[in-house]
């Protein structure tokens, strides 16, 4: 996405979220700046207040270049245009953060422009972290070897901008191996995402900032409040897959259960489904499960073929009625 033109089907507005069910609900255009618990109200930046009697909160994370758009739609358009220019004019490009994001977004970059050296610099010995599948890390580990991306792992990266370099240091403490240097023209940062939660007060969330919920994605203090996506602490590698998987069922059959005054009683179950990673135009990784015999490999066609085509643009699309 960040190295193609095709902006305007990545972006549509909210103006069909209810048109199957017209008068049942409105989209309110506003960032939720505070949520009094108590007085059962949410604050809009525009001085709105919305009473409610269940709220679900779905606010999700904050990243930084190369996906860290703002949010109106004119701004986006340029900050990409801004994002694919510092890539072409950049000679070495760095990524710090190995995960299936910063992997993805390196291989492309190399794969559209061979001749810059691409980097990425990780924490662990191999790309992503524990909670993916061994086949998938080795499979991504192999593209970025044949793409000839250079990894270095078990590191972290420090950004000096001003030096137009990247240092690099042992990720485990205590190492005596010396730190080193990387030239660095561009650098991007694709680690872990930032919750956006600083409209709720800080006793509904851990130290990271995440809201913590039950399994039934309740407040553990407010059972008329949700959390659900990437804002609640449930333990899962987090995706935008889930919601059509479980999270929707068992958010739904909860809302109902306190809306009619019962007890909300429906538990979530984490579960990975499947990755499909797409790097660059001739390469892609990726795992599904499989009922009863557990995660296999996708076939490199199949994952470019239903995936790298749009990135899944006209499944998204579809589903939010266009
Ligand atoms: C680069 C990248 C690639 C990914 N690729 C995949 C993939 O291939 N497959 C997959 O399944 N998952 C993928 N994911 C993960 C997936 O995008 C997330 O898990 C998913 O989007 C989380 O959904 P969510 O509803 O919790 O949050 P989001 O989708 O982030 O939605 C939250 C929305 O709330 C808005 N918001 C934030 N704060 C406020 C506020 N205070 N007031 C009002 N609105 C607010 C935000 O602007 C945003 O529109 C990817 C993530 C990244 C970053």
């Amino acid at each position: 996405m960040t190295v193609e033109d095709h902006d305007s089907e990545y972006m549509r507005p909210f103006d069909k979220v209810f048109a199957k069910h017209e008068g049942m609900g409105k989209v309110v255009k506003g960032e939720v700046v505070e949520v009094d618990g108590e007085g059962k109200v949410v604050v809009v930046d525009d001085g709105q207040r919305i009473s409610y009697d269940v709220l679900i909160l779905a606010s999700g994370c904050t990243w930084a270049d190369p996906i860290s758009p703002p949010t109106a739609k004119s701004e986006i358009v340029s900050y990409f245009q801004s994002m694919r220019a510092n890539i072409v004019s950049a000679n070495n490009v760095v990524v710090l953060g190995g995960g299936v994001v910063g992997c993805e977004f390196a291989a492309e970059v190399k794969d559209r422009f061979p001749l810059k050296s691409v980097t990425v610099v990780h924490n662990q010995g191999l790309p992503g972290s524990e909670s993916y599948d061994m086949k998938l890390r080795r499979g991504i580990a192999n593209v970025l070897e044949k793409l000839e991306v250079n990894v270095l792992y078990d590191s972290r990266g420090e950004e000096d901008a001003e030096a137009g370099k990247v240092v690099v240091t042992p990720a485990e403490e205590g190492s005596s191996t010396p730190a080193k240097e990387i030239p660095a023209d561009a650098v991007f940062k694709c680690s872990i995402g930032k919750p956006n939660t600083k409209y709720a007060p800080d006793a509904w969330k851990d130290s990271r900032g995440v809201i913590k919920v039950k399994q039934t994605f309740q407040l553990l203090s407010d059972p008329t409040i949700f959390a659900i996506g990437d804002i609640n602490d449930i333990i899962e590698t987090k995706q935008a897959t889930h919601a059509s998987g479980n999270t929707i069922p068992v958010l739904s059959a909860n809302v109902l259960a306190v809306l009619k005054g019962e007890e909300a009683k429906k538990l979530y179950t984490t579960q990975l489904n499947g990755v499909g990673m797409v790097m660059g135009r001739r390469n892609a990784v990726g795992v599904f499960q499989l009922p009863l015999v557990g995660m296999r490999q996708l076939p490199s066609f199949a994952i470019r073929k239903f995936k790298g085509e749009d990135m899944l643009a006209g499944v998204f699309n579809k589903s939010l009625g266009y």
